[in-house]
């Protein structure tokens, strides 16, 4: 029951920013150098890291353009087409979306 308390009032949070708005995006990264590509959480398909980036930042090994892009959508209001996953999932039901769960685990411990 707290838990669901918890669930909800992040989930009013972050729609506050933006009804797209997922901390995974900026929180979470798998980067698969055999392929030289990355991806936040594992929803969306993996995108390249595009060697020029990485040249002048190391960082683009999380933060490519193409993923500041879609962190740019969700902060102002709108759902990046990658997170489907999600979507479908809020749109289909009143249960909580990977969006809440993976956002919340910024407040879990992890040890
Ligand atoms: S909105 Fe869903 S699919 Fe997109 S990054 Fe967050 S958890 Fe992953």
């Amino acid at each position: 029951m707290q838990e669901l308390t918890v669930l909800n009032n992040l989930k009013g949070e972050l729609n506050s920013t933006g009804c797209g708005f997922c901390l995974a995006k900026w929180t979470q990264v798998t980067i698969h150098l055999q392929m030289g590509e990355t991806h936040s959480c594992h929803h969306p398909k993996t995108h390249k890291v595009p060697l020029a980036e990485l040249t002048r930042n190391p960082s683009a090994l999380h933060n490519t353009r193409y993923k500041k892009q879609l962190r740019r959508e969700m902060l102002e209001g709108k759902r990046p087409e990658e997170c489907e996953y999600c979507w479908n999932v809020e749109d289909s039901s009143d249960l909580f979306s990977d969006r809440i769960y993976k956002s919340n685990e910024l407040g879990q411990n992890h040890t």
